[in-house]
């Protein structure tokens, strides 16, 4: 991993395309096939009152892209994505849907609420030897009928996911297998109209974004891959001429140099979409460095963003995934690292059900 790069300095661009417009782009996303489940666009809200308690003046004007009000159960990024995963799935002839992540996983709980609306099965092979409670995520998953069948984390999980998918075949059962291997640019391609909706907001309100801060998966395969929502917004602003850069802060350790997949990953989307625009990784800014201790536990600087901004704005952050990267960019500017004439999007991509599993984690535990 990159050590804790100064986002001021990283990002040697290449040289840009001429920029196209946001109906442009739109046209070339179009193409792809599509299924509409989320409410788009989402808002771009001002945080007025977050930016005053970071020292006003001092701090620059700071905006959320609200993606957990994706409408799709609780939303968040994943109901963009799965526009376009389940689109291929149909395609296919699908009749169920297997996944395998952690119990508390939005990815799922956007999965289970997507494949019902659409009418699949859904199938979950949560990673965990603990006994897990019915709780956040998890919940959900449950009530919207997923099947759930718990396995040992140590064990190959695209493996287990095969073979659910042979039992079922077996059975007669359309199963489609979702992750990796399946179709990770469609999540960029998902999160290039993302950019595309920002754009016209910010002209909108007469902004331009210097920063974009977002949560953002590994990039790599064997981790499950993600990162197309970093891919995407950086490759929607360079398609579009925006002079925003994308700071990407996973909720995993990542330990290697994951840019070169997160640019891999928009670059299948810029061919699949036939955009001229290119990632390089060297412009890639992607950070573990607030991740702590490790995926799904909270760090101090995580929980006291979580109720700064729960406090100031009335806006709620997940402890896993967005808690983290709000941390991250407060210290940013706490250490003058983004200037005050540099407004930022925070890209909210949801989360929240896991709020109510870390109860404890948050307010301490009962007497
Ligand atoms: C999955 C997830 C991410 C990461 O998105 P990728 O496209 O996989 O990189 C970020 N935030 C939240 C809340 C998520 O659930």
């Amino acid at each position: 991993m990159d050590p804790t790069p100064a986002p001021r300095d990283a990002g040697i661009a290449p040289p840009r395309p001429p920029a196209l417009t946001a109906a442009a782009v739109r046209a070339l996303i179009d193409r792809v096939p599509r299924v509409r489940l989320a409410h788009l666009p989402t808002p771009l809200d001002e945080l007025p009152r977050l930016t005053a308690a970071m020292g006003g003046a001092t701090c620059p004007p700071l905006f959320v892209k609200r993606d957990d009000c994706t409408g799709l159960a609780l939303g968040g990024n994943k109901s963009r994505h799965l526009e376009f995963t389940l689109a291929d799935a149909l395609r296919q002839g699908a009749d169920c849907v297997i996944q395998s992540a952690a119990p508390q996983s939005n990815d799922a709980r956007q999965l289970s609420a997507a494949a019902a609306r659409l009418g699949l099965k859904t199938y979950l092979l949560p990673r965990s030897t603990l006994k897990v409670e019915l709780q956040g995520n998890l919940l959900l998953d449950h009530l919207m009928g997923a099947e759930i069948r718990f396995i040992d984390p140590q064990v190959d999980r695209e493996a287990e996911k095969r073979r659910l998918a042979e039992e079922l075949r077996a059975k007669g059962r359309r199963p489609y297998v979702m992750g990796a291997p399946a179709v990770p640019e469609c999540t960029a391609i998902a999160y290039t109209l993302c950019a595309v909706e920002l754009h016209e907001q910010c002209q909108a309100l007469g902004v331009d974004p210097a920063w974009v801060y977002v949560c953002s998966g590994s990039g790599v395969p064997h981790m499950g891959h993600g990162g197309g929502t970093q891919a995407g917004l950086m490759l929607g602003g360079k398609a579009l001429g925006r002079r925003w850069k994308v700071v990407g802060l996973p909720a995993t350790r990542i330990g290697g140099d994951n840019r070169p997949s997160i640019a891999e990953i928009g670059n299948g989307a810029a061919q699949r979409l036939g955009l001229d625009a290119r990632l390089e990784p060297g412009e890639v800014i992607n950070t573990d460095a607030y991740v702590g201790e490790g995926y799904g536990l909270i760090t101090d600087a995580c929980r006291e963003a979580i109720y700064l901004v729960a406090r100031t704005e009335g806006l709620l952050l997940d402890p896993v995934y967005t808690g983290k990267v709000m941390a991250g960019l407060i210290d940013h500017i706490r250490a003058g690292r983004v200037g005050r004439d540099e407004p930022v999007i925070f890209v909210h991509t949801g989360g929240l059900p896991a709020l109510f599993a870390y109860r404890d984690e948050l307010v301490g535990a009962p007497a």
